[in-house]
């Protein structure tokens, strides 16, 4: 065993492990934000079709594909008794902010430390601007050829359970209750639990894995919402103009300049700050629109930075009495600790599955949302668990194989301390 495993547990995982890993990411299962069906792109059911494949040559009779691409599969338990059904949720969608077809994943062994050139596209890996490459000299890192993301976001996370799922049936004295799985599609689009069936999952928790540095524990994500600010101007031919047109992409611009720039913006804010961020900026000088994410751990702040918005445009707008403007605000996903705080036995055995694997919990809030925002909403508890990937959605990402394997042991040992939790 190599010195940089966390236990033998995760040195005999990680081969099986690398090699689910490796075929899993040349699946290009890029998701679409506009989508018309579930999933969103074709690539996420055929990757669906070969984990149900393999969970069912694993020995999980039950796996299939339903009609929205969920794949589903139980394995079940090995002690008696009303044991409570425990699940493991990743998904096979990619994020559409890097390239994601075509993927040449390369796996660099013992990394000695230093910046990793990457062969395509001038990417590298430079420990200057990305720290946590310092915590991994010795490692086996798995990078794209350059030009592509590696898709660790979340294939790790899928290549994690089902390697746990394999070493649990092949070891049929080991404790577990009965584990249902979960693959979901379109995370990325933020959809990945708007089609997920509840009931017939049939969990009384749940675990994604889909997070990123070793130990980590995610209780704790953004609440989300999205706004549109749509600006009617009055068109006219610029050569009749004097006096009459009133210019939507002028005034959108003025929107965007009023609103602070130091503060509340993704690239000024850490922790457990909030942001208005506009992402997407169209208009002509008839019509104009403008459309933000909004972010925060707090919802009364949330609705704060909403309200921001909406007076900043309307007070700008207000000065040009012939122009319109509309502020539409939607939900996206709320903050799931408030669902994981009055369930805290759900965190409390993952805790002591990490610490079984020799690992401090780490316990950060997610800047971003995960499928267990809305499942905990929903009645499914599901707190995010570490992948061992990084620097997920660009050219950049990059995943040690040492801290998949111990990804996938944690899930194994999360079998185990169910188990326990039941024979009490
Ligand atoms: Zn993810």
């Amino acid at each position: 065993m190599s010195a940089a495993f966390t236990s033998p547990l995760a040195a005999e995982l990680a081969p099986g492990l690398l090699e689910r890993f490796d075929r899993y990411v040349r699946v290009g299962t890029t998701s679409r934000r506009e989508r018309t069906g579930s999933p969103s792109t074709p690539g996420q059911l055929e990757l669906a079709r070969m984990l149900s494949d393999e969970l069912r040559a694993i020995g999980l009779e039950d796996a299939g594909v339903d009609e929205n691409g969920y794949v589903m599969a139980t394995l079940p338990a090995t002690v008696d008794g009303g044991a409570p059904v425990v699940g493991l949720i990743a998904h096979v969608d990619t994020s559409p902010d890097a390239p994601g077809d075509g993927v040449e994943p390369l796996v660099h062994r013992s990394y000695a430390g230093g910046k990793l050139e990457l062969p395509r596209g001038g990417a590298v890996l430079d420990p200057e601007r990305m720290p946590e490459l310092h915590e991994v000299v010795g490692h086996d890192l798995v990078t794209s050829s350059g030009d592509t993301l590696l898709g660790a976001d979340d294939k790790a996370g899928v290549a994690e359970i089902v390697t746990a799922v394999a070493h649990l049936a092949a070891h049929p004295e080991l404790p577990r209750p009965t584990l249902r799985i979960a693959f979901t599609p379109d995370e990325e689009v933020g959809e990945g639990a708007s089609r997920f069936d509840l009931a017939r999952f049939g969990a009384r928790c749940a675990y994604t894995l889909d997070g990123s540095s070793l130990g980590e524990l995610q209780d704790e994500t953004f609440t989300a919402a999205e706004a549109i600010v749509t600006v009617e101007g009055v068109d006219v031919h610029p050569g009749f103009a004097t006096g009459k047109l009133v210019n939507a992409a002028r005034l959108a611009a003025r929107i965007l300049t009023a609103l602070p720039a130091d503060t509340l913006t993704p690239e000024t804010t850490a922790g457990r700050e909030g942001f208005l961020h506009p992402y997407e900026v169209s208009g002509t000088a008839a019509r104009a629109q403008l459309r933000f994410i909004v972010r925060d751990f707090d919802d009364e702040a949330l609705e704060g930075h909403v309200a921001l918005l909406r007076r900043t445009a309307e007070e700008i707008v207000a000065s040009e009495p012939r122009a319109r403007v509309r502020v539409e605000a939607r939900p996206q996903y709320p903050n799931m600790r408030r669902h994981l705080e009055a369930d805290p036995e759900v965190v409390a055995v993952a805790e002591r599955a990490i610490r079984g694997e020799g690992l401090e919990p780490v316990r950060t809030p997610i800047r971003g949302g995960t499928d267990g925002s809305l499942l905990s909403a929903n009645g499914l508890p599901t707190p995010n668990i570490f992948t061992g990937g990084h620097e997920y959605h660009s050219v950049r990402e990059w995943a040690s194989v040492q801290e998949m394997a111990a990804a996938a042991a944690v899930a194994v040992r999360l079998a185990g301390e169910w188990a326990r939790v039941t024979a009490r």
